[in-house]
């Protein structure tokens, strides 16, 4: 990691004087454009890619979040954008110009990109205002630097290590070392996964905020849904190197484009599925279109349902039983399992049931779901008893 900040900053050593000018008004920057990204590593399998035609844009000052499960390419796409690794296939543009591509390629330390990592990176030897101006050319104005240790609160802190600081000053510090040079984009990979809730989120608020005011885009991977919606003006959700989606939190959580999206990022329940004539069929009960007649197709058929839409009837002899569930203030979260499905129900306090509790389950009446492939919304009719 600490290669790759020395390939991103260059080669240049630090000029040190401390100041606290307010930079000029900064400039507004093009976007970033991913077309058709193809990647695989050298050791890999012909048919084993990790990226497979990865289509993306990033609008001047946009913050777009990458979410999806472990090993499914999240940061190998952050590494392509960083020039840590080039695409077989496809280009990236930074800024109107072709940094990786056909017969093209641009050095990391020309790309104006900054990283901040989930392990801050910071060089233990260099106090705080000498990791924030690493990546400063030999002469350049330091008066970014300045500008940006007060804008992320650690005004007064420069002389000290990291070892001194806290985990937040850390991850403030790296943001500022990745923000003085002035890029036109930053990447970010998990940088509050460690941190404390509180910590975290005080700084997750304040990122799209100091991003702007920055003029930089940023793309941030993280695991965490909530995070993602909470702060990006558009979610990129990405499966096995594939991107399902990449929209306005609002718009994602309303019309997911496949199942894995519904599932993944809504943390919703699938159920498998069947159509009679406008009827779809699920083992908790029917549904039928909210807007008019259903054309299922061939298909196998699952509907999307939020946790909140199953309804739990504590029954001795019911086929479901509960096989966990998680305090979430307000609510329960509760793991119900009936035959092979693992379902997720939002329940109320005075809703409490132990561990092996039997029930059955139903779909709430005028509750809604998502029918899969043909994302045709629904509605559901009356419960009924699994
Ligand atoms: P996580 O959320 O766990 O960090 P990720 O989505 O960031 O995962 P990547 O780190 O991009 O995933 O890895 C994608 C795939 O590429 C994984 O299967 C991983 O094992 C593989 N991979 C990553 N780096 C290398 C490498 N240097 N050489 C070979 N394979 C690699």
């Amino acid at each position: 990691m600490v290669a790759e900040l020395m390939a991103l900053a260059g080669p240049a050593p630090i000029a040190s004087p401390l100041t606290e000018l307010m930079p000029a008004e900064l400039p507004v920057r093009e976007h970033v454009q991913l077309k058709g990204l193809w990647h695989r590593y050298p050791n890999a399998a012909a048919e084993e890619w990790t990226l497979q035609g990865i289509d993306l844009a990033l609008g001047q000052g946009e913050l777009v979040g990458l979410l999806g499960p472990s090993g499914c390419g999240k940061t190998t796409l952050l590494r392509l954008i960083a020039g840590f690794e080039r695409p077989e296939r496809g280009s990236v543009c930074i800024d109107g110009r072709t940094v990786a591509g056909p017969g093209r390629w641009l050095a990391p330390e020309r790309r104006g990109v900054g990283m901040v990592f989930q392990d801050y990176a910071l060089f233990p030897h260099l106090d705080a205002w000498r990791n924030a101006c690493f990546g400063l050319r030999r002469g350049q104005d330091t008066s970014r630097a300045g500008w940006l240790l007060e804008l992320l609160g650690l005004k007064g802190l420069e002389e000290r290590y990291p070892h001194e600081l806290s985990g937040g000053q850390r991850q403030r510090l790296a943001l500022a070392r990745a923000l003085a040079p002035g890029p036109s984009v930053v990447l970010l990979d998990e940088p509050f996964s460690n941190l404390d809730v509180e910590v975290r989120l005080r700084l997750r608020s304040e990122l799209p905020a100091v991003l702007s005011r920055c003029g930089a885009s940023g793309l941030i991977v993280t695991h965490d849904p909530e995070e993602a919606l909470a702060i990006c003006d558009r979610v990129a959700v990405l499966r096995d190197g594939v991107l399902h989606q990449c929209a306005r939190p609002r718009q994602l959580v309303q019309q997911p484009a496949t199942a894995f999206v519904g599932r993944f990022v809504l943390q919703g329940n699938l159920l498998p599925a069947t159509a009679q004539g406008n009827r779809i069929h699920t083992p908790l009960g029917d549904l039928a279109s909210s807007e008019g007649a259903l054309s299922p197709g061939e298909q196998p058929l699952e509907v999307l349902v939020s946790p909140e839409a199953i309804a739990l009837l504590p029954d001795g002899d019911g086929e479901a039983w509960v096989q966990g569930r998680e305090f979430l203030g307000r609510e329960w979260l509760y793991q119900v399992q009936l035959g092979t499905l693992k379902l997720r129900l939002r329940l109320p306090l005075e809703a409490e049931y132990g561990r092996g509790q039997r029930c059955q389950l139903s779909l709430r009446p005028g509750s809604t779901g998502i029918l899969f492939p043909t994302r045709e919304p629904l509605r559901v009719l009356d419960a009924g008893p699994a």
